[in-house]
């Protein structure tokens, strides 16, 4: 050890021939600490100190400790990494580039700034969430929303939950609580693991009467399958996945002519609600609520975070009469939204009341409906910048790619758009893992970027990249190892 680093250590007066760390208070007392402490708090700071010091003594024993860590300096900017480090959010934003529009890992639907603004107003200043200003007496949280779905689904009635998840489990539990529920055995869905449905109907509190085969359910399956223990006859979509080939459905407007002649509702489970005709926007047909309703399904459920494109949330509309029996569940409560939801959710339902504009507004719609060429132009113009950041150590080409819609809609349709596809230069050995560390360093920029790796190469996918300019400045700082 020389001199120099004894003295910048001020050791000099220690009795071994080591390094010691300064006291927190000399630290404390230092001009370079005042700063830290403005930012983040003096108690934060006084912990984050603390912290880099009980490391360091621990590393005081070991023979090649570098003296110059216990310099104040040093230490004052560890603390302050370690201060960032922690006040940094654990949510952060990302790019979706996986080629998957609701995707449900990265938070589906994006909010539209304008119900984004009124889940800000909603969240700090109070509000008529249940207080009718017509009476002045107590209101009821779903009538902020149950005239614009009424006019926009022809519904007699709403209720909202917090995700359709929730919206199945308290139709069931409120229309066929110990008794009997029918259903197609080619319905029994599962969507993302931990909802299915037979499990779900169990935890109703209902017992699942499975009719029909896999790929084959006929009408006189659920007739001869209604008994006096039957409340309800239910249709699930099969949401993320198709049964092709020898097929046969029941119509819902059969399953709901069934239903009636026995006395019983019959509801439907639509997972994605979709409430316009999404073929006047060059997308595939996916049934609408109103569509549903029209079939005679007399309660329908679907997500609000999927293909409408707002908060996460369960709709449950239908029969007056029925939606008031399932807002009288005590489970209900358990399952409510608060009031940044009906906010978001109220925004997003407006804009639907005018169609001509709904895709330059629905941020969903406007990502599922974008052209193929004006994505493949934002791929022409990403190209260059995108090869210059990886220089020789990656090879990038645009390519035509398949985008989903993804969150259990459509499973089998797919959109046509472009990808950057990103290769590293030697196939064979070692490349697999020379594409895993290009795949951490691009999760490793300030905004991460997701992509998926397919066929040997990470592809990404450009249909959900709106934001080109904070896509190529941070490009500049990316770390290849
Ligand atoms: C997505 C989906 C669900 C679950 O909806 P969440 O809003 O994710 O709880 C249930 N049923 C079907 C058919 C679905 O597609």
């Amino acid at each position: 050890m020389t001199t120099a680093n004894r003295n910048s250590t001020h050791t000099d007066n220690h009795p071994h021939d080591r390094p010691r760390p300064p006291s927190v208070e000399r630290l404390l007392s230092l001009p370079d600490s005042q700063p830290l402490i403005v930012r983040h708090g003096r108690e934060p700071f006084l912990r984050a100190l603390r912290l880099v010091l009980d490391g360091l003594r621990e590393d005081l024993h070991k023979p090649d400790t570098d003296a110059r860590r216990f310099e104040p300096a040093q230490i004052l900017s560890h603390t302050a990494s370690v201060l960032e480090a922690a006040a940094a959010p654990r949510l952060r934003q990302v790019f979706n580039l996986t080629g998957t529009v609701l995707h449900t890992n990265l938070g589906r639907a994006l909010l539209p700034v304008d119900a984004a603004e009124a889940v800000m107003r909603a969240a700090v200043a109070p509000g008529n969430l249940e207080f009718d200003l017509q009476s002045g007496r107590r209101g009821d949280r779903d009538d902020l929303i149950n005239e614009l779905i009424g006019e926009l689904t022809g519904a007699e009635a709403a209720t909202v939950v917090n995700n359709n998840a929730a919206a199945v489990l308290l139709s069931l539990n409120t229309l066929a609580l110990r008794k009997e529920v029918i259903i197609s055995r080619g319905e029994l869905v599962e969507i993302g693991g931990a909802f299915r449905i037979p499990e779900v109907m169990r935890r109703a509190g209902c017992k699942l009467v499975e009719v029909g085969a896999t790929n084959r359910t006929h009408p006189r399956d659920f007739e001869s399958a209604v008994g006096a223990r039957t409340r309800l006859i239910m249709k699930a979509h099969t949401s993320n996945y198709a049964i092709q080939g020898f097929t046969a459905v029941v119509p819902e407007a059969r399953l709901a002519e069934i239903a009636h002649a026995h006395d019983l509702p019959f509801m439907v489970d639509l997972g994605s609600g979709t409430l316009v005709d999404l073929e006047r926007y060059g997308l595939p047909h996916e049934p609408t609520v109103q569509e549903t309703l029209s079939a005679g399904a007399d309660v329908v459920t679907f997500s609000g975070d999927k293909l409408l494109g707002g908060p996460q949330a369960g709709l449950i509309v239908g029969r007056a009469d029925l939606i008031a029996r399932i807002k009288k569940n005590p489970l209900k409560r358990a399952l409510r939204v608060d009031k940044m939801t009906l906010a978001a959710l109220e925004a997003v339902l407006h804009l639907y009341r005018d169609p001509d504009r709904l895709h330059e507004r629905l941020t969903t719609l406007r990502l599922l409906s974008r052209p193929e060429s004006e994505i493949s132009a934002l791929g022409e113009r990403l190209l260059p910048c995108v090869q210059g950041a990886f220089g020789q150590a990656v090879r990038v080409t645009l390519r035509p790619c398949q985008s989903q819609i993804g969150s259990g809609a459509l499973p089998v349709d797919r959109l046509p758009s472009r990808a950057l596809v990103l290769e590293p230069p030697r196939p064979g050995r070692g490349a697999g893992t020379a594409l895993k560390h290009l795949e951490r360093a691009l999760r490793g920029l300030p905004c991460p970027v997701i992509g998926r790796i397919k066929d040997g190469a990470l592809w990404l996918d450009l249909r959900c990249l709106e934001d080109e300019q904070a896509f190529t400045r941070q490009l500049s700082g990316l770390v290849l190892p």
